[in-house]
Order: C-alpha cells, then sequence, then structure tokens
C-alpha cells in the first residue's frame, strides 16, 4: 500500500480557493494606491479577519479555526502569491504561539474570542530596540513591578503597526541584566492594551520605509499597565519569544515562497507575450534560464519550509529547519524578484507592472525578523557545533 504523503496539503485547497477569491477583490491597483500613499490596508486587513482566515491559529474553542501552522502556513503563501501582501496582518499569527502556550486562561478567554471576531487587534510586536539591535537580551526598556502594577519605561524601534493594533506582545527587563545569572533571565512579556496607553506614557511615531509598511517607533513614560498583563512567569519572557520564533519564520519563509511563486508566474507570462525581433523573449534561453532557476530555487524552499511547519505541527523540534527554510525562501524570493525586473526590461520598473513595488516588499525578508546573518550563525553554533562567535 503507497504511504500517505506527509507533505500533502491537498486539503487545504477549499482555504485556499477562499485565500484566492478574497485576493481578487484586492487587485494590484489598490496595492499601488496603499504603496503611493504609504497607507494601511485596512479593507484587506478587515476582510481577512471577516473570512476567519486570520483566526487560523485561535483554536476553535475561543472562536478561531484552530488549524495547524501548516495551513497558517499555506494561506500567507496563497496571499503573496496573489500579488497581494500580508505584512499588515502577519503578527496575530506568529505571536499567537506565546498567547497560546503561555498566557494565562484568563486572558486567553478575554482576549482570543474578541481577537479572532475582529473587535480587537493584536498586530503589534515590541522586541527591537534602537541599540540592542539583534542583541535582544541587551534591550533596556524596563517593566518595574508596583504594586498591582508595572511602569515601563524605554523605547522600542520597528515596532511594526503599532498604529493600527489594540494589543502589543511587549518584551521589557524585569531584572537588571547585571543582577541575573544568565543575560536571558530577567526578560518579561506582557499583553499590552494600547488603548488606554495611548497618550497616557506611549508614544507612537511613523517610520517612513523603502515600502509601504506601517512600521513605528514607540516611546514609553512611565507606562502604567496592570500586573495582570504579564504572560506567564516574571524572568521568562525571553524563552517565551524565542518558542515563538519558530512559527515566524515559517510563515515569513511561507510569505517569501508565495512571492516568489508571483515572480516566476508574472515572468513566464510576460516572457511568452511579449515580442522582441519578431518573437518571444522567452524563446531566448537567455530569458527561460533565470525563470527555470526562479522556479527551482522557490520549490526546493518550499520543500524546506513545509518540512519545518510538519514539525513544528508535531509538536518536534524545528529550530534548525525553521531557520533553514526562511533564509532559502527569502534569498530565493529575492533573486526571483531581481529575475522578474531583467524578465521586464524597462516595464520592470513601471508601477503598473506591480513588479518593482513586489521587489522592495521582498527585500525585507533578508532582515526583518532575522538577518540572514544571524540564521547562519545559528546552524554553524547550533547546528554544526562551532565555537559560538558572541
Ligand atoms: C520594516 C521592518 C519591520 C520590522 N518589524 C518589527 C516588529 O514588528 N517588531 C520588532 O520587534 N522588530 C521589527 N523589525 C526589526 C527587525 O527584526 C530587525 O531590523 C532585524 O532583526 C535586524 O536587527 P537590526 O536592524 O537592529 O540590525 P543590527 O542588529 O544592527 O544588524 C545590522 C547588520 O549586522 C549584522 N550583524 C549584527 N551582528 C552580527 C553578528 N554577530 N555576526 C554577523 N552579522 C551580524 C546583521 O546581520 C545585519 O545585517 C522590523 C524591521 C523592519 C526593517
Amino acid at each position: 500500500m503507497p504511504h500517505a504523503d506527509p507533505m500533502d496539503t491537498s486539503e487545504l485547497e477549499p482555504i485556499l480557493e477562499t485565500v484566492r477569491k478574497l485576493c481578487a477583490d484586492f487587485p494590484g491597483p489598490y496595492w499601488r494606491e496603499r504603496d503611493r500613499e504609504r497607507s494601511y490596508p485596512t479593507a484587506f486587513v478587515e476582510a481577512m479577519t471577516r473570512s476567519g482566515l486570520l483566526g487560523a491559529l485561535i483554536p476553535e474553542v475561543y472562536g478561531g479555526s484552530g488549524l495547524p501552522l501548516t495551513a497558517a502556513a499555506a494561506i500567507l503563501e496563497e496571499v503573496h502569491a496573489c500579488g497581494a501582501n500580508a505584512a499588515a496582518l502577519h503578527a496575530q499569527m506568529y505571536t499567537m504561539g506565546t498567547v497560546l502556550r503561555h498566557g494565562s486562561e484568563t486572558q486567553k478567554a478575554t482576549y482570543l474570542p474578541q481577537i479572532a471576531s475582529g473587535a480587537l487587534r493584536l498586530q503589534a510586536f515590541g522586541v527591537t530596540e534602537p541599540t540592542a539591535g539583534t542583541d535582544t537580551t541587551s534591550i533596556s526598556t524596563r517593566a518595574d513591578r508596583q504594586g498591582d502594577h508595572y511602569v515601563i519605561n524605554g523605547q522600542k524601534v520597528w515596532t511594526s503597526r503599532a498604529e493600527h493594533s489594540d494589543l502589543m506582545i511587549l518584551l521589557a527587563r524585569t531584572t537588571p541584566k547585571d543582577q541575573v545569572a544568565r543575560k536571558t533571565d530577567g526578560l518579561s512579556v506582557f499583553l499590552v492594551d494600547m488603548r488606554d496607553a495611548v497618550g497616557n506614557g506611549l508614544t507612537i511615531k511613523p517610520i517612513r520605509t523603502l515600502f509601504n509598511h506601517a512600521t513605528t517607533e514607540i516611546f514609553f513614560d512611565n507606562l502604567k499597565i496592570p500586573a495582570s498583563a504579564l504572560i506567564g512567569e516574571e524572568g521568562k519572557g525571553f524563552r517565551y519569544i524565542l518558542d515563538g520564533m519558530n512559527a515566524e519564520r515559517i510563515l515569513i519563509a511561507s510569505e517569501c515562497i508565495g512571492d516568489g511563486r508571483w515572480f516566476v508566474q508574472t515572468a513566464t507570462a510576460y516572457a511568452k507575450d511579449r515580442q522582441v525581433f519578431n518573437r518571444p523573449i522567452g524563446q531566448n534561453q537567455g530569458v527561460q534560464f533565470p525563470i527555470a532557476r526562479a522556479y527551482a530555487e522557490v520549490r526546493a524552499a518550499k520543500l524546506m519550509t513545509r518540512e519545518a511547519a510538519r514539525l513544528y505541527d508535531t509538536g518536534a523540534p524545528c529550530g534548525e529547519e525553521a531557520n533553514i527554510a526562511k533564509m532559502l525562501a527569502s534569498e530565493a524570493s529575492w533573486r526571483a524578484a531581481d529575475m522578474c525586473v531583467q524578465t521586464h526590461g524597462g516595464f520592470g520598473f513601471a508601477e503598473e507592472y506591480d513588479v518593482e513595488r513586489k521587489f522592495r516588499e521582498t527585500r525585507l525578508y533578508q532582515v526583518a525578523p532575522i538577518s540572514t546573518n544571524l540564521i547562519l550563525s545559528y546552524v554553524a553554533e547550533h547546528v554544526l557545533g562551532l565555537p559560538r562567535s558572541y
């Protein structure tokens, strides 16, 4: 008897069809206009929420669909393959593990049904700080316990979607670095209700970027939050954030694969259509081969991403696979983007083809949420056992 294909995701087809139908209502001109204005795609985010797609990872008991990460990854991949962009909403999916695994029953019962229904938006994730950069344990934002609340002081940067979110997952130091045994101790995670915070100790300043990404810097000046906002145990937050990072890497890799598929499809269609020297440009092997190579690279990255998601869903360790998937997928999508511009010649630069927009959008993923060097460092040191460099 043939073995069932462990990577068979055909049961996801109805969900992917829903994604395709939804994205068809948000074609290129919608994204171009948002890009030109640098405006948040509110209608798209609302449609994704209404359709239940954004609540894929929220358990059914809290009003979500209770789907595995493999399904969430397929949803985000399809969004990107349709030419849309999930950066405006993906944080809710990749922070979900932190809330589900480490949040209290009260936190889950209070927030998850409202997040699933769209009454509350969980789209802000405050980890990165201007001085610490990638060295997360060196963050200096402090949360000091005072009776039944914490007082937050400090600054975050690149806190995306903060202006379009009601809740934020925040990492802050609760014990100074020089007073803990290990530098990873003494960090805590909070679920901050931003509706009460803005103007009362929280200030948000937008940052204009290479592409349309609602990112910001945020400042905490004696922001008081209830002690009940703490997720899990005080001082153990670094571990909770690390826990969620494999999911984040897999979801981002999936977006890259979606982008890669879009670039390959778009370039293929153009190469068949565009006539120069009385023949389609795609008849020249110099044009064909880069498209074929991009296709092969995207497919290979997809295999690693699916394997990472499969391991994640079975509860097996998947740090190696998730990191490698994110690196391979972000590099494959970037090379596919470059190929797509080249295939389009001058028209690759014209706004109306969407190629230059997608090219700018997909560049992010070699830097955020984690840069390629840090992934290579993880593989070198944690997988291959090479000496630690930092
Ligand atoms: C558009 C955008 C949205 C973002 N959204 C969020 C968000 O919502 N929440 C959030 O918390 N963060 C967010 N980030 C931050 C993002 O995760 C960081 O930019 C990223 O992790 C890199 O950190 P850094 O910018 O501080 O780079 P740095 O740490 O300053 O590193 C700069 C460069 O040096 C390299 N480098 C540093 N140290 C080493 C080393 N030891 N060995 C080899 N190379 C090294 C890095 O690979 C990188 O290429 C976002 C960033 C961007 C650009």
